[in-house]
Order: structure tokens, then C-alpha cells, then sequence
């Protein structure tokens, strides 16, 4: 935002009260109208998502008031209408009131924020968990308070990094370096020229939510424990919906033993708010001491805690929703290449599709939401580079086949109507019933959701192999609801056709 030149500053204080305002909006004014030009202005949607009928949301727009299908949520699984945390939150709240009353220096820790402290702890397998009131908080408080702490500390940096990790890093004073996105050639070139001796924090994302790549974590801590570097992983996208029991990208992996800070949120896959760091007992205790956004601002309310706790036990204990997720998201990438949309690379379940044109997305956005009913925000500089604006498509296990298909149909008629470029067709045959399963890269890629790599498809696994398979890990249908039984049903229904 550009700044207020000294002038009208002393226009302002001369000025007196009537002048104030009228300056103000003025700069102001010129400001947005700057935005507005560089495509940049956002505009957001007034939704209203339906919990008893996901993933449809109401729409309003002045009088005008329609159900939509939204198709871009960060709910990724569809936790927050989960009849159990909704259930967790009303009981708690009625027992116990709404707010937290305070910060907790003030108002100590309200029982249900020390019962999901201790969930999360367990979920990473960790010493131990701190709440914070959002992952942003989280990232900003613990980042800052590690390199403040730390004498002399070096944070490297990924480059594509969350805007709540860069402000931790500013905020810490430390001195940083940017390492190229996913480079291990150049963080270990960045390493060496640091030498061992010097404090240093590796910090990094498991899943960058905008491209959907994935971090070689591994790998990277080898080059941390080569070169005595703490590592600090951001794992806001990956939790709930990766790893036996959805602590993410690093638990799947096998390392998670081998990250020293493990960060996280409770509002994407979890479904509800907030957000914490996993690590050892003495580090966290020190961020609690010591950072300024931990200390003097309002706990998290218990119902928040109690429906957090209660959808993190759930996921610990229950794959059948990260199965069906998965399902889902293949199938719509599969609708999306066979009908020539471009998607760019992606190993999550996020489906990013490049316009590469700030007013092109806002249109194709505005588009699909007026003539198809559809809800897909732009996503556009600063958020991602200029020039590689995008649509970003997250399917959860709610969205059925038929509106995948009217997705892709729609996109078709947006990218006539546009004009847009269609990726040469690479016909990806729909997958005869049975093959679903028994294919073999998409059974290893659900044993690899399900944590367990190792596993790999023998020729004639059905689609009741699977199941039987996945519910190895659903410890005797534990927590399993009758939702979830349809939802296990309706995996078996893809699979049979
Ligand atoms: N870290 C990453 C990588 C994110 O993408 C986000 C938000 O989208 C955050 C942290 C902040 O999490 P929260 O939405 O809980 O504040």
C-alpha cells in the first residue's frame, strides 16, 4: 500500500476533523482503484454452505438467492458438517458458554484446549502441542520466537513458503535465506556456506497448496541432520487427509520422528479453526513464554477446542473418508484430462488449472458461478505470481460423478466462451468397474495415502481386496458412522461400477 506522503499528513493534522476522513478516502480510493487496474480487486462471494447437503453452499447476491456448488474448499474432507464435531462443539458450548474468557495467562487453559494440545501432541507423536488461534498465528508466533530466541540464528527459507511463515521469519529479526522451490542442490549449497557451527532452521511446507507438489522431506533431513540444521515443517495442507492416521505428508513418509517443529492447522482438513506446532516439550514451552501472539490475545473458545479434538481423534482412527477423497479427486482429474482441460502437474488432491491471466480467471470464475452454479474462486497475484493465475479445484469425497461430469462440461463452455487454450487430449480411458481398484498404480497410491507405500497391488485384488485392505487400518470399523459406512459403500460402488 503506498504510504501517505508527509503533505497530507500535515493536511490531515491542520485540516482539522472534517478534512480527515475526506483525505483518507482519497488515497484510499486511489489505492483500490490501483488494484483494480493491476485485475488484482477482489471480490468475495456471500455463501452460505449447507452442512446437510455438501458440498452445496447458498449463494446470495442483493436479493437473488441460489444453492451453489462449491468446488474450491479448503474443508477438504468435509469434517466441518461431520455430525461428531458439530455434536462436540453444541454440547460443549452449552456446557460451557462460548467464549474462552481471556487470554489464557488471564483466564488459564479451558480443559478442552489441554485435551486437543494433547490429541495433536500424540497425532505427531510428540512431547508435546500448543494451540494457537490460527495456523497463521501459529507459523508467525513460533518461527518468530525460534529465530528470536536462537543466538545468532539462520533460517532457510523455501521460496514458495506461506506469507505466515515469511512473517514469522521477518518477525524473528533472524537472518534469513531463500532457497529454490524443492531445491536440495541449492539449500545444501546454502548449508556449506554456512558451516555446522551456526544455529540454523530449515523451514518448509510438506504440500505447497497453490502447485499441489510435495516436499522430498526425507531428503531434506538427511541434508539437516548432515549440516545440524533444525528442521520446521508446515504441514497445514497435508493434515487429516495423509498418513495412517492423517498426520500428514510426513507421517506417510516415515520421517515424521525426523522433524523437530511440526506446524499445523485445525481449519482445512480438520474442518474447524485454529492452529498449532507439534514438538518437543522444552520448545514449546519456550514460544508459550515468550510469543507476544501466543500471550496477549483471547484462547481458543472450548467448543472450537472440543470439535477440533473430536475431528482429529475421528481422522486418527478412520480412513474411510480419505479413501472416498481420493477416489473422488482421481476421478475428476480424469474427467478434466480426458475433456482437454490443461491441469498443471499435481501429487495431492489439489487439481491446480493455469489461465495465466488475472481478468480471464476472474471471468472464468464469474462464469461458472453465474451460468453453472458453480463456485470456483480465482486465484491471482499476490497469491501466486503474475502470469500463472489460475483456478485451484479441490474435490471432496462429497462431490458424486455426476457433478464431476458437469464440471467438466462446464469448463469446456468457459474455455470456448473465453477462448481459452485446451491441452492437446490425452484420452485416459474411464477405468473399466473393476480396474479402478485393481489397477495397479491406483491401488499403490491408496496404500500410499493409507501410509504404507510398501504395499503394492498382486494381480486379481478386487475392489473387496481394497476394502478388506483398508480396513486393516479401521481398527473394526472403529468410529466409523452410518455416513461413513455409505461413504466406505460408495467406494465399493466406483470400484464395481
Ligand atoms: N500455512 C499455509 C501453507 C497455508 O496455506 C495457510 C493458509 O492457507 C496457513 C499456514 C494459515 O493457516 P490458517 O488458515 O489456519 O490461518
Amino acid at each position: 500500500m503506498p504510504t501517505i506522503a508527509a503533505g497530507v499528513i500535515r493536511t490531515i493534522r491542520s485540516g482539522g476533523y472534517a478534512e480527515r476522513p475526506m483525505t483518507l478516502r482519497h488515497h484510499f480510493r486511489s489505492y483500490l482503484e490501483g488494484v483494480r487496474r493491476e485485475g488484482r480487486y477482489r471480490i468475495f462471494a456471500d455463501l452460505e454452505r449447507d452442512a446437510a447437503r455438501p458440498p452445496y453452499a447458498r449463494s446470495r447476491d442483493g436479493s437473488d438467492c441460489r444453492d451453489v456448488v462449491v468446488w474450491c474448499s479448503n474443508d477438504y474432507l468435509g469434517m466441518g458438517r461431520h455430525p461428531l464435531v458439530i455434536d462436540a462443539m453444541v454440547k460443549t458450548a452449552r456446557r460451557t458458554g462460548t467464549g474462552a474468557g481471556g487470554t489464557r495467562n488471564i483466564s488459564g487453559n479451558s480443559h478442552a484446549v489441554v485435551a486437543l494440545e494433547a490429541e495433536l501432541a500424540d497425532l505427531h507423536r510428540k512431547d508435546a502441542a500448543l494451540v494457537f488461534s490460527s495456523g497463521y498465528v501459529a507459523n508467525e508466533a513460533a518461527l518468530g520466537t525460534i529465530g528470536r530466541l536462537l543466538p545468532n540464528c539462520l533460517i532457510l527459507s523455501d521460496e514458495k513458503n506461506h506469507a505466515s511463515m515469511i512473517a514469522g521469519i521477518r518477525a524473528s529479526g533472524a537472518e534469513k535465506r531463500i532457497f529454490r522451490h524443492n531445491d536440495l542442490d541449492h539449500l545444501e549449497v546454502l548449508l556449506r556456506q554456512t558451516g555446522q557451527l551456526r544455529p540454523k532452521v530449515i523451514a518448509f511446507e510438506s504440500l505447497y497448496s497453490m502447485d499441489g507438489d510435495i516436499a522430498p522431506i526425507s531428503r531434506i533431513c538427511d541434508l539437516a541432520a548432515k549440516f545440524h540444521a533444525i528442521t520446521y515443517l508446515d504441514e497445514v495442507h497435508a493434515v487429516g487427509l495423509y498418513g495412517a492416521r492423517g498426520a500428514g505428508i510426513a507421517e506417510r513418509d516415515g520421517v515424521m520422528d525426523r522433524i523437530d517443529v511440526i506446524e499445523g492447522t485445525l481449519a482445512k482438513g480438520f474442518g474447524v479453526v485454529g492452529g498449532y506446532i507439534a514438538a518437543d516439550a522444552v520448545i514449546c514451552d519456550a514460544i508459550r513464554t515468550a510469543a507476544p501472539s501466543f500471550i496477549f490475545t483471547t484462547a481458543m473458545p472450548p467448543a472450537v477446542a472440543a470439535a477440533a479434538r473430536q475431528s482429529v481423534a475421528h481422522l486418527k482412527k478412520s480412513v474411510a473418508v480419505r479413501i472416498a477423497h481420493w477416489l473422488q479427486v482421481g476421478k475428476t482429474r480424469r474427467a478434466l484430462r480426458n475433456a482437454g482441460i490443461p491441469i498443471m502437474s499435481s501429487q495431492s488432491h489439489i487439481i491446480p488449472v493455469p489461465v495465466g491471466d488475472p481478468d480471464l480467471c476472474r471471468e472464468a470464475s464469474a462464469l461458472l458461478m453465474e451460468k453453472f452454479a458453480l463456485y470456483l474462486q480465482p486465484i491471482n497475484y499476490p497469491t501466486v505470481p503474475r502470469g500463472t493465475e489460475r483456478l485451484r479445484i479441490t474435490p471432496t469425497p462429497f462431490h458424486n460423478d455426476q457433478m464431476i461430469e458437469d464440471l467438466a462440461n462446464a469448463l469446456c463452455e468457459v474455455w470456448d466462451a473465453l477462448r481459452l487454450p485446451y491441452e492437446a487430449i490425452r484420452p485416459v480411458p474411464m477405468l473399466r468397474p473393476q480396474s479402478l481398484v485393481t489397477d495397479a498404480s491406483r491401488y499403490s497410491l491408496i496404500a500410499t495415502v493409507l501410509g504404507n507405500p510398501g504395499d503394492r497391488h498382486r494381480p486379481g485384488e478386487s475392489s473387496a481386496d481394497l476394502l478388506s485392505f483398508a480396513s486393516k487400518f479401521t481398527p473394526a470399523g472403529a468410529g466409523l458412522l452410518p455416513g461413513e459406512v455409505q461413504l466406505v459403500g460408495h467406494s465399493r460402488q466406483i470400484g464395481q461400477g
